[in-house]
């Protein structure tokens, strides 16, 4: 079992995750990322630092 960094809410790790991945909380929404496993443990990403090859903020302007 683990928490939410954000919120303490329980959540549940799918076994297939691994170091890297990231979720969002069902709770509070945060994304969170996996940054060790057994013992799990999860840290907020901040929403404007996620990354996403497919979207470039930058190049909005
Ligand atoms: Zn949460």
């Amino acid at each position: 079992m683990i928490r939410c960094p954000v919120c303490k809410k329980k959540l549940m790790l799918s076994p297939t995750m691994q170091v890297g991945s990231q979720l969002g909380c069902v709770n509070c929404g945060s994304v969170l990322e996996v940054v060790r496993r057994n013992p799990d443990e999860l840290k907020a990403v901040p929403q404007s630092a996620t990354h996403n090859p497919d979207s470039k903020p930058e190049s909005y302007a």
